[in-house]
C-alpha cells in the first residue's frame, strides 16, 4: 500500500490483493463498507483500473473517519485528477463508453475545507475533451479519458 498526499488529503492506494481482501470482506481494516458501494466499485471502476494504467484507485478518509474509495485519472507519474467513471452511450454512433468525469462534487468530499474545490475541478479544464474511440465526435464536454466499456471483461451491464 502506497499512501500519496492528493489535494490536502491522504490517499492509500491498495495492492490488487488488499482490494480483493475488500471485496471479499466488505471492510479495510477497521472500516466496513456498504455491499452496494462495493459492487459498483469492484464492477466498474476495479476493472477499469485494472485494466487501464492511467485510471487509479485510492481510499481516503473523511472528517468523522469515514472511508470512501476514490478514483484517479493518472496521465503522468504523480499527476492525479479526481474523477468518477460513468458508464455512457455514444450520441453519435451509440456504442456504450465509460467516461472520466471531474465535473462531480462529490468526488471532492474529504478535501480539507481550506482548499477550494471548485478550484480543483477547475484545474481539470487543462486535460482536452476526449472523443468516441469509435466514431470519434466530441459528445462529452466534461470527459477527460474515455474507453470502450466493452474493452471490459464482465457481464455487469446493469451499472
Ligand atoms: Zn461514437
Amino acid at each position: 500500500m502506497n499512501v500519496n498526499k492528493i489535494d490536502g488529503q491522504d490517499i492509500y492506494f491498495l495492492e490488487s490483493r488488499e482490494w480483493e481482501i475488500l471485496f471479499t470482506e466488505r471492510k479495510y481494516k477497521v472500516f466496513e463498507f456498504s455491499g452496494k458501494i462495493l459492487s459498483i466499485l469492484e464492477s466498474k471502476d476495479y476493472q477499469v483500473h485494472k485494466k487501464f494504467n492511467e485510471i487509479s484507485m485510492g481510499l481516503g478518509f473523511t472528517i468523522s473517519n469515514f472511508a470512501l474509495p476514490y478514483v484517479f485519472y493518472t496521465p503522468k507519474m504523480n499527476e492525479f485528477q479526481r474523477v468518477h467513471l460513468e458508464r455512457r452511450k455514444c450520441d453519435n454512433c451509440g456504442c456504450q463508453l465509460i467516461i472520466a468525469n471531474p465535473n462531480v462534487l462529490d468526488i471532492y468530499s474529504g478535501v480539507p475545507s481550506e482548499i477550494d474545490k471548485f478550484e480543483l475541478m477547475r484545474k481539470a479544464n487543462k486535460f482536452d475533451e476526449k472523443e468516441c474511440p469509435l466514431c470519434k465526435q466530441k459528445s462529452f464536454p466534461s470527459a477527460i479519458w474515455i474507453t470502450q466499456s466493452s474493452l471490459l471483461i464482465s457481464g455487469d451491464t446493469h451499472i
